[in-house]
């Protein structure tokens, strides 16, 4: 999980008749919220994913649903609220259920920044705030075959990419070309950007590469022999923002 910005408004929201929607969904229990710009505001929200887990959501396997937040049946005046909907996939929707956020409060990602309540241990994400304990549980973060595979599937790409940059900075350091220092250049700006906001998984993808011996060798020999650049920098940078704090 990660912070998410919800700093724009799509179009939908500044209609005039939300409020008729609003009704319509207490008298009718219709879906007022269907509607393709909803859909995209939220997918645009959450960078493609679901806003809880990371997956990506145009995966037929994890199609794509709007999370009312506060749950639409408990609040139906928040019904068709931006600031209530977030991009969800079916699994984290359906553990989620109609759980009551006001009553028992889980993170919100755009309030609540994750790294301050969730940390990861073999993969596994807990809590380490009664905030982080309760949106654990109800998301079902540790669920196996959609969350916690998934994720040792992201996190071992990293790991395995990062052993295929050593060895192709070994090679360059070895005996430098262009050609191999391209190479090497080419892989860890790929491996960085698994690792941004916009990547599936892009929480444990950054907190391995973190994590990573291997990684903080590799930068500090491309340092040295400058060819770490301001963009790989950036990118760096930009992962260390949404990793989480790793207990071993
Ligand atoms: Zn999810």
């Amino acid at each position: 999980m990660i912070k998410l910005e919800r700093d724009f408004t799509p179009e939908f929201f500044l209609r005039e008749d939300l409020k008729s929607l609003t009704i319509e969904f207490k008298d009718s229990g219709k879906a007022v919220w269907h509607h393709p710009e909803v859909k995209s505001g939220c997918l645009k929200l959450g960078h493609g994913k679901c806003a809880f887990c990371e997956v990506i959501l145009e995966e037929a396997s994890t199609y794509n649903e709007v999370e009312h937040f506060k749950d639409k049946k408990k609040y139906p005046d928040d019904v068709i609220s931006w600031e209530n909907l977030l991009p969800s996939c079916r699994h984290c929707n359906g553990s989620k259920q109609s759980h009551d956020v006001v009553n028992s409060p889980i993170i919100n990602p755009c309030h609540e920044i994750p790294s301050d309540h969730l940390f990861i241990r073999g993969y596994r994400i807990r809590g380490k705030t009664d905030l982080g304990v309760q949106t654990v549980e109800v998301l079902n973060f540790n669920q196996r075959e959609h969350k916690f595979i998934p994720r040792c599937k992201a996190g071992d790409v990293i790991e395995s990419s990062l052993d295929d940059a050593l060895y192709r900075l070994e090679s360059y350091l070895k005996e430098p070309s262009v050609r191999r220092k391209n190479i090497l250049k080419n892989k860890i700006e790929a491996i960085l950007e698994e690792c941004q906001k916009t990547a599936s998984f892009s929480a444990v993808s950054a907190t391995v590469l973190h994590g990573s011996s291997d990684y903080i060798q590799i930068r500090e020999a491309m340092i040295a022999n400058d060819i770490w650049t301001d963009h790989m920098q950036k990118l760096h940078d930009n992962a260390l923002l949404i990793r989480l704090p790793e207990i071993r």
